[in-house]
């Protein structure tokens, strides 16, 4: 056991650590055990942290957000097409304009 390892296991079982009864996976050694975080005071290793996937959420393309916008920019198309009156046809596209640009921000 080094000195920095004897003092940080010190001072984990002082701020209320524990002492694992299940020895080092390395080295056998023993480990203290705080807030998840085992550390062994003969090798000073970590074993590594199982990790919760986020993946799952981010693996998914299309928002449903997003589909909206693109439903709504076809309509708008299609009105825009069919619409006769000036003024109208500017109106229709700036909301063609808003909805092109929100399409943008949640890329
Ligand atoms: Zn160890």
């Amino acid at each position: 056991m080094t000195e920095e390892l004897r003092k940080k296991a010190a001072e984990m079982l002082l701020n209320g650590a524990t002492l694992l009864s299940e020895p080092c996976p390395y080295c056998k050694g023993v480990r203290v055990m705080k807030e998840g975080h085992a550390l062994c005071t003969n090798c000073g290793r970590v074993p590594e942290e199982r990790k919760i996937s986020t993946d799952v959420i981010q693996e998914k393309t299309e928002t449903p957000l997003k589909k909206t916008l693109q439903k709504k920019l076809d309509v708008l198309s299609k009105e825009l097409e069919q619409e006769i009156d000036h003024e109208k046809q500017q109106s229709i596209l700036k909301s063609i304009n808003l909805v092109l640009e929100m399409i943008e921000k949640i890329k």
